[in-house]
C-alpha cells in the first residue's frame, strides 16, 4: 500500500500550500482541528511533509495533565517525505523518504563529552515544529526540521521499507533503552508484564538477547498478537494468577526480572511479587507522578532492585535504525488503528481509552496523498 502511494505522489510536481490542517493542543483536554500557517524554513532545514505520525503514550499524558504551555503542535513519530530544502542542504533532496528525530545533542559540548547527552543544552530544545512551541509537529502536514536534526537526527528511509514501519524508529528506540536498563543475562527468565505494542518490542528484544521471555497480559487479543512474534510463553492473566503461574514457570523463585508495561500504579506491587529474591523490576510505563504502595521489606530484606527507563537515548540511534530499517520484526502489524489527520481527536481519544483490539494507533496525514492534487 505504501509503495504504490509513493509512487503516484512522486510522479506529481509537489507545490507547497500557505496553510495546512492540524490538530492544535489548546489546553488540558483540548485538541483542536485547525488550519495554521505551513511552517517557513532557513538555511539547513528542510520542511517535511508527514506521512505518518505514530501517537505515543507521552503526547497523551502531556495532553491529559497540561504539563505544558498551549498553543502547541505534538507528535513525534514522524515518518515522510522531503518537501523542500533549505539553503545549503546537500544531504537531502525533495522526495527523499525520511525519518526526523526531534530530540538530538549537539554532540561538542561540555556535557556531550562527557556523555550525559540528557543536560545537552540542544537535545533539550526540541528541533522539529509545525509551528507554535516547537513539540514535535507531527500531528499536521507539514513540519520544520531544524538545522541540527537535518545533519544528525534525520534518517533516509530505505525503499522497501513503509513509512509506517518507519515510524517506530523512537518508540524502538525508547525500549532499547530499557532493555539496556535492565541488561538482561542470557540464562534469565524475564517476566514482561503488558502486551500492547510496547510490551511486544520489549518482549521480542528481551528474547533476543537471550532471555527466556514470559508475557502476560489481561487481553487474550494482545496475547494472539504477541505469540504471533514468537513469544510463546505466555499468561492470561484474565484466567491465571500471573504472579503464582510466573513463579510456577520458574520452581517457584519468581522471575529474575519483570518489566512492568502497563500505566498506572495497581501493579507495582504484583511485579516486585513476581521477581526473585535478588531480581529487579523496570517501570517503563509509571509516567504520571503520586504516591505507590510496594513492600520496603521486598527492597531491603529480599534484595529487590527498582530500576526505571524513560525516553530515548541518542547512544542507541543507529542500533535502532538498523532495527528498524532491516525489518528486524514486522512492526507494522503492531498498528491496529490508522487515522487521517481530519480525524485526529478521535485517534487521540482512542488512544487514551484504549479497547483490547487497539495496538499501535497512527495517525497518516499521508493517507489523502493519492488521486489529490495535494
Ligand atoms: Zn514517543
Ligand atoms: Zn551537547
Amino acid at each position: 500500500m505504501g509503495m504504490t502511494r509513493q509512487i503516484a505522489v512522486e510522479d506529481r510536481k509537489q507545490s507547497i500550500p500557505t496553510t495546512m490542517q492540524a490538530a492544535v493542543y489548546r489546553g488540558v483536554n483540548d485538541v483542536r482541528l485547525e488550519i495554521v500557517p505551513v511552517p517557513k524554513i532557513g538555511a539547513g532545514e528542510l520542511l517535511v511533509k508527514v506521512h505518518t505520525c505514530g501517537i505515543c503514550g507521552t503526547d497523551l499524558k502531556k495532553i491529559a495533565t497540561g504539563s505544558h504551555s498551549a498553543p502547541r503542535i505534538f507528535g513525534h513519530e514522524i515518518s515522510g517525505i522531503v518537501a523542500a530544502v533549505g539553503e545549503g542542504v546537500n544531504e537531502f533532496a525533495a522526495r527523499d523518504r525520511v525519518v526526523v528525530f526531534h530530540h538530538i545533542p549537539c554532540g561538542e559540548c561540555y556535557y556531550c563529552r562527557h556523555k550525559t547527552f540528557a543536560q545537552c543544552p540542544t537535545y533539550k530544545k526540541v528541533g522539529c515544529t509545525a509551528g507554535f512551541e516547537p513539540s514535535g509537529g507531527g500531528f499536521a502536514e507539514y513540519v520544520r526540521v531544524m538545522d541540527w536534526i537535518v545533519k544528525r537526527g534525520t534518517v533516509r528511509i530505505p525503499d522497501q521499507i513503509s513509512f509506517e514501519q518507519a515510524c517506530f524508529v523512537e518508540p524502538v528506540n525508547t525500549c532499547m533503552k530499557g532493555i539496556a536498563t535492565l541488561h538482561p543475562e542470557h540464562s534469565e527468565t524475564i517476566l514482561v508484564i503488558g502486551q500492547g505494542p510496547i510490551g511486544i518490542v520489549l518482549s521480542v528484544l528481551a528474547q533476543r538477547r537471550g532471555a527466556t521471555v514470559i508475557t502476560s497480559d489481561l487481553y487474550p487479543e494482545r496475547l494472539t498478537i504477541s505469540k504471533s512474534f514468537g513469544l510463546e510463553l505466555q499468561i492470561d492473566a484474565s484466567r491465571s494468577d500471573a504472579v503464582k503461574r510466573t513463579r510456577e514457570l520458574t520452581e517457584g523463585r519468581g522471575a529474575d526480572a519483570v518489566i512492568l508495561a502497563v500505566g498506572g500504579n495497581g501493579l507495582i506491587r504484583s511485579a516486585m511479587d513476581a521477581t526473585r529474591p535478588g531480581g529487579r523490576v523496570l517501570l517503563f510505563a509509571q509516567t504520571v507522578s503520586g504516591e505507590a504502595t510496594f513492600d520496603p521489606a521486598a527492597v531491603c530484606v529480599d534484595e529487590k532492585t527498582l530500576l526505571g527507563s524513560y525516553s530515548a537515548s541518542v547512544e542507541l540511534q543507529e542500533e535502532s535504525v538498523r532495527f528498524v530499517m532491516n525489518h528486524d520484526m514486522d512492526l507494522e502489524r503492531l498498528i491496529s488503528h490508522r487515522f487521517p489527520l481530519a480525524n485526529s481527536l478521535e485517534a487521540l481519544n482512542l488512544a487514551a481509552h484504549p479497547k483490547p483490539e487497539s495496538m499501535k494507533i497512527v495517525i497518516q496525514p499521508g493517507s489523502v496523498w493519492e488521486g489529490s492534487s495535494a
